[in-house]
């Protein structure tokens, strides 16, 4: 029988709230129990669910947002890892030991030895599980601070994020993983000497939840969305833009410190100095590991552009107007798909020649043509003269069209969080044990110590995920397994993200339409399935980016659990909001 049932719990905890019946009904909380509870649905989450369950635990998963993926379905340019399988099928020599030497070096070795050494042993088999899960992972690229190719990406460079969360989610739904949507953790209950689970509230019904578990998992991310948090350790990063989802708020290390863990190195913030700032879009440094360079407004190169995020964003700054260009040629745009994401954004500018590039970006064509004929002669001559740059110059930029994206600096990834151990066991200031309570992800510090490398975050996900949810479960299930006990038609309604009674009568199909937004047009695909609308993307817009990023977050979710179009318009976006609701309205017409 599933251990489901109502109790008083304030009550409990609370006798004088419980004087009336009308006042103790507000206070029910619905009690459900687990091996392993993780906090967050993102990729550090999933991964330790996945593995949690596998070992023979009862997982539930608790998402705070509609829908899971956090920033791991941002992520754009790949995993890094050394000695795996595919990079010997593509012939790509590299080792542990100079992924080690990279990770501590662009860390500024402020990085734990330890983790690292976790980390970078642990990348080679981390691939493979992923490998072995569905994940494509057939490309590898350069990467800045790697000192070999070990950016591993979707087949064709695709972006990695929505490629990885689509496995993971579909791993979590083929094990059917409890897992609940828009439900916000608000305490990890019990103390430094045991664990006894979380307490949450369902975001629409206010509805709390208390979940038992012997286990916890914390994978809530980082706090790079959360500026007072962020600018109480870094004060000089007030105004900048982030490239964060909205729920990256650093819940997990406040609720974690609450209960006596440790924090490290929470001033170690990074800005990422590739974002092109009206759409908070990252400009993965794939396009450099495959030969773009920076230009300024002058037509210049300042740098090596292959150099780490915190040099390059300072460089950056040091620019008039404090942005650069990225410069590419149709080369580049050829062998990388991700690039017409990009263009469909309308974030390329583009010119047939660099005379006509050149006078579209008001930039001296002489000074732009005659940098680019330098860099091609440093390409051809594998030897860069001006700044050292040794990597991402097996291309030349000489076929045309010539392109450029306008970026600068934004805030991008906390280092800092939860101080853990090899074990991802979460450990208290004094390096002692939190029994029962485990990290992974952003969530956590250590491992990237003062600057994270691209690509390292991705692999910390998965390494330290699979980890926190091996060790989670060997803790729990020391108490007995409570996998096999039956959802009740609720949970499987929280997990279906579709609101219960409602009748599906749209034909199943994809269906796509257009309404006019804010600055142009946008354009949606929706797929029905079962007689019901499962999803919609987003495949074209040119709305201001990180409000659109919200109107994407909080509507979509909306209109699928209703099935309806008629939603209050997110606030300060109202004709974003109007224009999604109307271009999905269109569709599902089409599926009547
Ligand atoms: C635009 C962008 C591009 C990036 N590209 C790369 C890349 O190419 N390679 C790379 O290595 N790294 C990249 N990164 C960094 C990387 O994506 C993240 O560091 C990583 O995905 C974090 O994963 P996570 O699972 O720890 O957290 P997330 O994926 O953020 O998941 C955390 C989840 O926890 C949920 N949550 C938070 N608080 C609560 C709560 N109280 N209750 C319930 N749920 C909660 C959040 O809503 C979220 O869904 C990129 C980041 C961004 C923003």
């Amino acid at each position: 029988m599933k251990k489901i049932f109502i109790v008083l719990f304030s009550c409990i905890f609370l006798l004088t709230a419980c004087s009336t019946a009308e006042e103790s009904s507000t206070n029910k909380a619905q009690v459900m129990e687990a091996d392993v509870v993780v906090i967050g649905g993102g990729g550090a989450g999933l991964t330790a669910a996945i593995e949690a369950h596998d070992a023979g635990a009862k997982v539930i998963v608790v998402e705070k947002m509609p829908f899971v993926g956090g920033n791991t379905v941002r992520s754009k340019g790949g995993l890094n890892a050394a000695e795996t399988s595919v990079q010997k099928k593509l012939g790509i020599n590299d080792s542990v030991e100079a992924f080690y030497k990279d990770t501590m070096e662009g860390g500024k070795n402020l990085n734990d030895p330890e983790l690292v050494k976790y980390f970078t042993e642990n990348s080679a088999e981390a691939v493979d599980w992923l490998i072995s899960i569905g994940m494509d992972l057939g490309d590898v690229a350069a990467g800045a601070g790697a000192t070999n190719p070990r950016m591993h990406r979707p087949t064709g460079g695709k972006d990695i994020g929505a490629v990885l969360i689509d496995t993971l989610s579909k791993n979590i739904k083929e094990r059917k993983i409890e897992t609940l949507v828009n439900t916000t953790v608000t305490e990890i209950t019990g103390s430094t000497d045991q664990i006894t689970g979380i307490k949450a509230v369902d975001n629409n019904t206010k509805q709390e939840i208390q979940i038992k578990a012997d286990s916890v998992v914390v994978a809530t991310g980082g706090f790079a969305a959360n500026e007072k948090l962020y600018t109480k350790y870094r004060e000089d990063l007030k105004g900048f833009i982030t490239t964060n989802h909205t729920g990256a708020t650093g819940d997990g290390i406040i609720m974690a410190e609450a209960l006596g863990a440790g924090l490290v190195d929470m001033e170690q913030i990074q800005t990422n100095p590739t974002v092109e700032q009206s759409k908070a879009e990252v400009i993965s440094e794939s396009v450099r590991g495959l030969g773009a360079i920076f230009v300024n407004q002058s037509g210049n190169r300042f740098t090596n552009e292959m150099l780490t995020r915190d040099v390059l964003s300072a460089k950056i700054l040091e620019q008039e107007g404090k942005y650069t260009y990225i410069l590419f040629d149709q080369q580049l745009r050829d062998s990388m798909g991700a690039i017409e994401g990009l263009v469909k954004k309308n974030l390329v500018t583009e010119g047939n020649s660099i005379e006509e590039l050149a006078a579209k970006i008001s930039i001296d064509a002489a000074s732009l043509q005659s940098t680019i004929d330098r860099w091609n002669t440093a390409v051809a001559n594998k030897k860069d003269e001006d700044y050292g740059r040794e990597t991402g110059m097996d291309n030349n930029l000489s076929k045309a069209p010539y392109y450029v994206i306008k970026v600068a600096p934004g805030v991008h990834h906390t280092m800092g969080g939860i101080k853990i151990n090899t074990n991802a066991e979460v450990l208290k200031s004094d390096g002692t044990k939190i029994n029962g309570l485990y990290a992974a992800g952003e969530a956590a510090g250590g491992v990237h110590g003062a600057n994270r490398l691209g690509g390292n975050a991705v692999a910390d996900i998965i390494i330290y995920g699979r980890q926190a949810g091996i060790k989670s479960s060997e803790l729990a299930l020391k108490n007995g397994s409570l996998l096999g006990e039956q959802s009740t038609s609720e949970e499987a309604e929280k997990v279906s993200g579709i609101k219960e009674g409602l009748v599906g009568n749209y034909k199943d199909g994809t269906y796509s339409a257009t309404a006019k937004g804010n600055n142009g047009d946008l354009t949606v695909e929706i797929a029905v399935k079962d007689g019901f609308l499962q999803s919609i993307e987003v495949k074209d817009y040119s709305e201001t980016g990180p409000i659109f990023s919200t109107v994407e977050e909080q509507l979509i979710p909306a209109i699928i659990y209703e099935q309806s179009t008629e939603q209050d318009a997110i606030s300060g976006a109202t004709n974003s909001s109007q224009a999604l609701m109307e271009a999905v309205k269109l569709a599902l017409e089409q599926a009547k």
